[in-house]
């Protein structure tokens, strides 16, 4: 018994904690503690490592974006030309100064042709890169292009002109197959001349209203003032974004500006105008009688207008809108004041002391008739409010007479 006693002893002595043993339990725990603690420092470090990566992709982009501007800033910039012709691997280009220049086609350069935008450089002239600019999203900028709202009913009088352009644009647009069995061939547009403010944009977006036709604005002044050097090169887009949006007419307001006779100063202003000029005839005469863009052009001005631009197969109707008469007079009137509250008005009366009015100061008259009402503080016009209006106007269109009699002599 004291044998096994002893031996159990020995047993148990041998797995016994000693005090050895609990100080390394002890060193166990700080080891995993500081395990611990490294592995979440190593954690964070891992993190901040991916965030630096991270940084550092961006200020490497950064540097190569910087870089690529620096590098894109040293380079000569190239000139936009027009492609006048090609020829194999060369062709005669045009620069924006009029002058042509027969230069080298680069091999990358594919599929050019003429009337095509080229970058040239700037010393050999020859063409690098073929110039895809977005035409007409940028022609559309430039001019004004619109489904206009204005009927036949808002013109008063000018009956025979009506019937006259219902005629010559209206008709051939509506019904093309008519003039195709008769076998003539209706004019490619009309020129309305006369006085200002006697309706002619008026007419013209009424025959686009009538016709559902897109209605294309452009002013022959603002073409030659404002696009210099660019001029020729609208004109071409306004007539590619007339057949895009085909159903349509051009209107150009102030021809004259554009086509008027000149003596040959050889300026530059003067070769820009005449280029736009030819651009415009060039135009005119590409399309066919019978496609369905047509050109109303209007003028204050046809004594000075180049014939060119009048010639059969081009602008050849030429149609008159004049002062209006005094039953004219007295439509227009009717028109300007049907929605005017008035009361014993009496229109006719009016109509007489307008003499010489056009449809625009007409116009100006009902608006002027309308603020008399209202510094009365009255919600009605009088006729007494209409004869102090027609004077109004008509001391207006007497300062303008004499401004014009100093400007022109
Ligand atoms: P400009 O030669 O100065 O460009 P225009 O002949 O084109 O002038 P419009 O712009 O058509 O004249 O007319 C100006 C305004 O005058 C019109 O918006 C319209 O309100 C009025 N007006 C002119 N004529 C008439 C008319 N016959 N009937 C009704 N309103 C008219």
């Amino acid at each position: 018994m004291a044998k096994l006693n002893s031996a159990v002893n020995q047993d148990s002595s041998a797995y016994a904690p000693t005090t050895d043993a609990v100080g390394s339990g002890g060193e166990n725990n700080d080891l995993s503690e500081a395990i611990g603690r490294l592995e979440e420092e190593n954690k964070s470090i891992v993190a901040a490592l991916a965030k630096l990566e991270q940084e550092s992709n961006i200020l490497r982009e950064l540097f190569n974006s910087a870089n690529n501007e620096l590098d894109n800033l040293k380079k000569p910039s190239l000139l936009v030309a027009e492609v006048v012709s090609v020829h194999d691997d060369k062709a005669v280009i045009k620069l924006p100064n009029g002058n042509k220049f027969y230069c080298y086609i680069a091999q990358q350069v594919k599929d050019l042709r003429s009337g095509d935008a080229a970058l040239v450089d700037q010393k050999s002239l020859n063409i690098v890169e073929k110039f895809e600019a977005q035409d007409h999203f940028e022609v559309e900028k430039f001019v004004i292009v619109e489904k206009p709202r204005e009927s036949w009913d808002s013109i008063g009088g000018l009956k025979e002109v009506i019937r006259e352009v219902k005629e010559v644009i209206e008709l051939p647009l509506k019904k093309p197959a008519l003039f195709e069995r008769v076998g003539i061939k209706p004019p490619k547009g009309i020129l309305l001349h006369g006085p200002p403010g006697t309706g002619k944009t008026l007419l013209a977006k009424a025959v686009a209203k009538s016709t559902d036709t897109t209605f294309i604005e452009v002013v022959g002044s603002e073409l030659v003032q404002k696009f210099i050097g660019e001029g020729a090169k609208l004109v071409k887009d306004i007539f590619a974004l007339a057949r895009r949006k085909a159903p349509s007419i051009v209107f150009i307001d102030e021809i004259d500006a554009l086509a008027a006779k000149r003596i040959e100063t050889g300026t530059s202003g003067e070769r820009e105008v005449s280029r736009t000029f030819m651009q415009l005839l060039a135009e005119i005469d590409g399309f066919k009688h019978l496609d369905n863009v047509k050109i109303i052009a209007a003028t204050n001005r046809l004594d000075i207008l180049d014939n060119a631009i009048i010639r059969p197969g081009r602008l050849d109707r030429l149609i008159e809108v004049n002062l209006p008469d005094e039953e004219g007079r007295l439509e227009i009137l009717k028109v300007h004041t049907v929605n005017m509250n008035f009361k014993k008005v009496k229109l006719k009366e009016i109509t007489a002391q307008m003499q010489d009015f056009s449809g625009a100061e007409i116009q100006a008259v009902c608006t002027e008739a309308g603020y008399f009402a209202i510094r009365n503080e009255r919600e009605y016009v009088t006729h007494e409010d209409f004869l102090k209006a027609v004077e109004k106007v008509r001391i207006g269109m007497y300062a303008e007479d004499e401004a014009e009699e100093r400007l022109y002599g």
